[in-house]
């Protein structure tokens, strides 16, 4: 029998409306606090640096469903639906009698699903009359969707890449510019606060604290520029939810439903994102589905780490956040996907960590590039080293299913692919890079640090 290895949706079946679970959540997320005053935040106190749409959706907690502008829609038809793929080959490798499923979210023009919402909050911006916007990028990813989001859009947009990055990752940097993005090295001449550290160290690398106090002044000294930010906040976990709402469907088209369904994790997009919209039916009818987040044993937030107020940024900039942290100085080390090395988890997947919807792995670095490096040789794809985070967690699931001689039906979401991050690969083929075990005084010295926050 002809057995079906791709679902694609058609254009009219791309979904209109992203999910908020937070409107569905039995116990909503604690408030954001204001960083001086420790108020509950309102909307409007987010407006001088997010677009103000952007803003309410952060704090929206009673709309379900939030309409995707049209012209947001039109550009996610260049590459949406994306495939939900069947892993045939994985699964054959791995002798599993499990269904594995991925949904390929690689297919992106940026290679990525940061684009997801880089489109939107562009969108938004320039919809808000604004001309210009900022943000900072360590890895490189999120600057590299909101470069194309800002060409799309028109908005003039600066990119603060942590210096050392910026000389490390040159591909990266010709691909923001490439689609007119000016990209800065950080710390620069261009702020206040770079020119402050210049003139202190001449020679310092850089890091993502200092790049993010560039981004937002200049957000708030320039008039008609705002700052954006790629993970962890709710709205960026919202207009991601496009990749659950089209794999519900296409699991439909499969005939099946996820018995357990598997993201990776840096700051809980792609994880909320693919997971939500399964989600919905556990809150609102009572389905048995696991959901796993896959994150890194050097950064282990959500198993190691506490569910505390603290700060989103390593600077303190951010309003204080109710999530599971490590708290906002700790630098995770020797770690080669970039885009999972960030201290705390969303505020919407912390309550549901702190309520037992969803559970959470780490995975080791080695165990990480073992199951990349398997999955593009059985099914193509050369995974971002995140993605690989969740490729090892449903490859442990397969292989749980094998032992006890169950079925169960996978699905993980392949948030991006690994054609711009050789130089990991490299590392790893060459036998260079080690597991590192993070020890527990390492992490109790930094959450010690939180307490006088609040
Ligand atoms: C940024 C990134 C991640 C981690 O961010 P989340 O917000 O946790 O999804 C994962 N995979 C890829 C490919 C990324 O670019």
């Amino acid at each position: 029998m002809e057995r079906q290895k791709r679902f694609f949706l058609e254009e009219r079946d791309i979904p209109r409306k992203w999910y908020n679970i937070m409107a569905d959540m039995k116990t909503k997320p604690m408030p954001i606090l204001h960083p001086e005053t420790k108020q509950p935040l309102k909307a409007e106190d987010l407006y001088p640096i997010f677009s103000e749409e952007a803003s309410r959706q952060e704090l929206n907690t009673t709309d379900a469903w939030i309409d995707i502008p049209d012209e947001v829609r039109e550009q996610y038809k260049i590459y949406r639906s994306t495939p939900l793929v069947r892993a045939y080959e994985l699964e054959k490798a791995l002798d599993t009698p499990a269904h594995i499923y991925f949904k390929n979210e690689s297919v992106s023009p940026v290679g990525s699903h940061k684009l997801n919402s880089a489109l939107a909050q562009a969108y938004y911006c320039k919809k808000e009359g604004l001309t210009n916007i900022t943000t900072e990028t360590g890895a490189g990813q999120w600057g590299t969707a909101l470069s194309y989001a800002s060409k799309v859009f028109g908005l003039e947009l600066a990119v603060y890449m942590v210096k050392v990055s910026y000389e490390q990752k040159p591909y990266r940097r010709s691909l923001m510019q490439t689609w007119g993005a000016q990209v800065i090295a950080s710390p620069s001449m261009s702020t206040r606060a770079g020119r402050k550290i210049l003139t202190e160290q001449p020679t310092y690398q850089g890091s993502l604290g200092t790049a993010i106090s560039e981004a937002i002044e200049l957000a708030r000294t320039v008039p008609g520029c705002k700052y954006t930010l790629g993970s962890v906040m709710n709205h960026v976990t919202l207009h991601q939810t496009v990749i659950g709402l089209e794999a519900e469907k296409q699991m439909e088209m499969a005939g099946e439903y996820p018995d357990v369904v598997i993201g990776c994790f840096g700051g809980g997009s792609n994880f909320g994102g693919i997971s939500f919209p399964f989600m919905r039916h556990t809150i609102l009818d009572g389905k048995k589905t696991r959901f796993v987040a896959a994150e890194p044993a050097s950064c282990p937030k959500l198993t190691r780490g506490v569910f505390q107020y603290d700060f989103g940024d390593e600077a303190g900039y951010t309003p204080l956040l109710p999530m599971f942290t490590l708290g906002h100085n700790f630098a995770p080390a020797h770690i080669h996907a970039g885009g999972l090395r960030y201290h705390g988890a969303g505020t919407i997947v912390s309550q549901l960590m702190k309520d037992g919807y969803m559970e959470a792995v780490d995975i080791n670095q080695l165990d990480s590039f073992k199951a990349g490096v398997l999955f593009a040789q059985k099914e193509g794809i050369v995974p971002a080293p995140e993605s690989s985070h969740a490729i090892a967690a449903a490859i442990n699931e397969a292989l749980k299913a094998k032992e006890e001689g169950t079925p169960k039906t996978i699905l993980f979401c392949l948030s991006g692919h690994g054609l711009i991050d050789m130089t990991a690969y490299d590392r790893y083929l060459s036998g260079d890079l080690q597991n590192y075990q993070l020890p527990d005084e390492e992490i109790k010295k930094n959450i010690d640090c939180l307490e006088k926050l609040i």
